[in-house]
C-alpha cells in the first residue's frame, strides 16, 4: 500500500456540497472582497486565538512582513531570526527591509536557542526578533522569551503558520504573544482553498496598522497615510475557511493520533522522536524524528521511497547555508544545532483522517528498515 506524505483531499462528508453552494452564492452576488464572510472569519479568529484583533491577509509570508511593518520595523534595523525555519521567516524580514541575525536552534524541540538568543541580543541589540513555532509547537522557553524581549525592548514577532489550535499552558499559543502570525496554506493545520494568512494582536493600534498596511495604507478610498502593499484576503478563501474551521477539533484530533500512533510503535529503534515540551498540547502539525546515525537514516528513507510512502525531511537546510542568505545576513549566533536538526531529521506522513491501515504500513516499512540495519 503506497502513503502519501499528505492527502488534501479526505474531505469530510457534506463539505465539498456546502463549499459548492458558496461558491454559487458569491458568485451570484460578485461578493468577491471583503463582506460577511471575512468579517464572520476574523471575528472566529479572534475567539479561537483569545486576541482582540485578527486581521486577514494574502498569506503568512506577508502576515510576518505586516506583523514587523506594524511594529515600524524597517531598513537598517536588525532583527534575530531562528536559523531553522521555514524560509519565509527569513524572507519577510528581508523584505520590510531590515537584516537578520541568525540565532541557533534546540535540539530538543526545534525551537530558538535561549542562550544564543539572549546573547544575540545584548551583542547586537535588535530592534526586534521573529521566533517560529514549528511542528505545532513552540520553544519549552516561550514564557522566557517573551519576558526577557519585553525587559529588553525587543519587538517579538510570534510567526504560528504551523500551531493554530495549539495550547500553551492551557491557553491557545497565540494568547501571550505580542504580535502573532499564521497561514492558510492549504497544508497547514487549517488550510484555505489556496492562499490565506492572518495577523493576531490585543493591541488596537498594531491591528490597525496591519489592516491599513494590507490595504494600501489606505486611510480613505483614495487616500494613503501609509505606503503599504495589497495582501487582503479574498472572500472565498474566508468562506472556505469558515467552513473549514467547524471541523478543525476532529481534524486536529486525526493528527494528533496519527503521530502518536509513531511514537508508541516506533520508540528504541534509534530514531529520537520529539515531543512537544510539556507545557504544550500539539496539534499534531507533523511527526519528528532525528536519526543520528546517517546510515540507518539513508537506509529508512530508501525504503520509504522504493514501497512509495511519503516523508519530510522539515528543514533540510539552515537559514544561513541558503545559497543567497550570506548577502543579507548580518551575523550568525550560537552553534550549529540547527545544522545539525537540518541534517538528521525525518517527517512520517501525518495529516487528517489518514487511516490506521496506512499508519502501520507506514510502521512496519519503517521497522524492518531498522532490524535489517
Ligand atoms: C508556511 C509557513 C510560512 C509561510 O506561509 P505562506 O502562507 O506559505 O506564505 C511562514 N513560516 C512558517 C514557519 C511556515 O510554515
Amino acid at each position: 500500500m503506497s502513503v502519501p506524505f499528505i492527502d488534501l483531499k479526505r474531505f469530510e462528508e457534506g463539505l465539498l456540497e456546502r463549499w459548492n453552494e458558496k461558491v454559487s452564492q458569491l458568485s451570484a452576488t460578485a461578493s468577491f472582497i471583503g463582506g460577511a464572510e471575512v468579517a464572520q472569519l476574523e471575528e472566529t479568529l479572534t475567539q479561537l486565538t483569545d486576541n482582540k484583533f485578527a486581521v486577514s491577509c494574502a498569506n503568512g509570508t506577508d502576515a510576518i512582513q505586516l506583523a514587523l511593518r506594524a511594529l515600524d520595523v524597517g531598513r537598517d534595523d536588525l532583527v534575530l531570526v531562528p536559523n531553522m525555519t521555514f524560509w519565509a521567516t527569513f524572507e519577510a524580514v528581508v523584505n520590510v527591509g531590515a537584516t537578520p541575525v541568525t540565532v541557533d536552534s534546540d535540539l530538543s524541540d526545534g525551537g530558538i536557542d535561549l542562550a544564543a538568543f539572549i546573547e544575540a541580543v545584548e551583542k547586537y541589540r535588535p530592534k526586534a526578533a521573529v521566533i517560529a513555532h514549528l511542528y505545532g509547537w513552540g520553544t519549552a522557553n516561550l514564557q522566557q522569551v517573551r519576558d526577557y524581549c519585553s525587559a529588553n525592548n525587543v519587538l517579538l514577532v510570534e510567526d504560528g503558520a504551523q500551531c493554530f489550535g495549539t495550547q500553551y499552558n492551557n491557553e491557545s499559543i497565540y494568547k501571550g504573544a505580542l504580535i502573532s502570525t499564521t497561514s492558510f496554506y492549504p497544508a497547514k493545520v487549517l488550510g484555505a482553498a489556496g492562499d490565506g494568512g492572518a495577523v493576531f494582536t490585543s493591541d488596537e493600534l498594531l491591528a490597525q496598522r496591519a489592516r491599513q498596511l494590507a490595504n494600501h495604507g489606505r486611510t480613505s478610498h483614495y487616500g494613503y497615510g501609509l505606503v503599504g502593499w495589497n495582501s487582503r484576503l479574498d472572500s472565498l478563501q474566508a468562506a472556505y475557511l469558515n467552513l473549514a474551521v467547524e471541523f478543525l477539533p476532529h481534524r486536529i484530533e486525526s493528527r494528533i493520533q496519527a503521530a502518536q500512533f509513531y511514537k508508541t510503535h516506533l520508540g528504541n529503534l534509534g530514531i529520537n522522536q520529539i515531543d512537544a515540551p510539556a507545557e504544550y498540547v500539539e496539534n499534531g502539525y507533523c511527526h519528528v524524528g532525528l536519526i543520528d546515525n546517517i546510515d540507518l537514516k539513508q537506509t529508512i528513507e530508501a525504503a520509504l521511497k522504493s514501497n512509495n510512502i511519503g516523508f519530510g525531511n522539515i528543514y533540510p537546510g539552515a537559514m544561513s547555508e541558503q545559497e543567497c542568505s550570506k548577502r543579507y545576513m548580518h551575523a550568525h549566533v550560537g552553534g550549529n544545532q540547527a545544522q545539525q536538526i537540518c541534517s538528521t531529521v525525518i517527517n512520517l506522513p501525518v495529516f487528517p483522517y489518514i487511516t490506521s491501515a496506512e499508519l502501520s504500513t507506514v510502521v512496519d516499512v519503517v521497522k524492518s528498515a531498522c532490524e535489517e540495519k
